[in-house]
């Protein structure tokens, strides 16, 4: 090893901590408040079902949701075998995970507006039957008690890009120690994008308060 990647060596580690640490702040504590917030604020300002008169507007937000989630995807590509030895931990609980934004953005007509879906399929699965280019992706695998219903034996059934917006925006600590800096830079982009649409889809419902019939 010559002398210039000695002296560079401490440097690049503590760049990548930072990475790490700034991706992983994105991720959970931002995001999470951000997720709360929005879906809350724009169930409550919704007024007359208002987003489904607004279905150019919702399409771009919902057009811009899918491409930061794909991104996600191919950053998270690279941890899959920890998430396959976890067996899904953060999938733990039987309670459903898609909020009111995931709903309306990929189904504005939703009949499911509350904060909680209690009853009905996910939204995804109206866009998976009117649309066969995105099926389920293990349906003949068993679900696993105590889970997500939607996690089977085989990993979640929803495509990536149609899974409610918080299972596509965490990272736990063992995954985030997978991602090189330039992953984690490009992670965190994608998160302040996926925020970026909740707080417009929070605006959008505002002004379907004053939207004329
Ligand atoms: S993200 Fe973390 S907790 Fe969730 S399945 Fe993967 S390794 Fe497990
Ligand atoms: S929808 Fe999929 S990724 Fe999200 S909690 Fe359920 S099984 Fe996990």
């Amino acid at each position: 090893m010559n002398w210039w990647l000695i002296a560079c060596k401490p440097k690049a580690g503590k760049m990548s901590r930072i990475a790490r640490i700034k991706f992983l702040l994105w991720s959970r504590p931002v995001f999470r408040t951000c997720e709360i917030i929005c879906n809350h604020a724009a169930r409550i300002f919704e007024r007359d079902r208002g987003l489904t008169k607004a279905l150019a507007e919702v399409e771009e937000l919902n057009r811009e949701r899918i491409e930061h989630q794909k991104t996600l995807n191919r950053i998270g590509s690279s941890h899959d075998h920890v998430c396959a030895e976890c067996k899904g931990k953060c999938c733990g609980g039987a309670r459903e995970r898609d909020a009111f934004t995931d709903r309306v953005l990929q189904y504005p007509e939703t009949p499911h507006r509350a904060g909680r879906r209690k009853e009905g399929a996910m939204a995804a699965y109206k866009v998976m039957a009117d649309n066969s280019s995105t099926p389920a992706v293990t349906t003949d695998a068993e679900p696993v008690p105590g889970f997500c219903p939607e996690l089977t034996t085989k990993g979640c059934r929803i495509p990536y890009e149609l899974r409610p917006i918080q299972c596509t925006a965490y990272f736990c600590n063992a995954t985030i120690d997978q991602l090189s800096p330039e992953e984690c830079n490009t992670g965190s982009e994608a998160l302040k994008g996926l925020m970026n649409v909740q707080i417009r889809t929070v605006m959008l419902a505002l002004k379907s308060r004053s939207r004329k019939q």
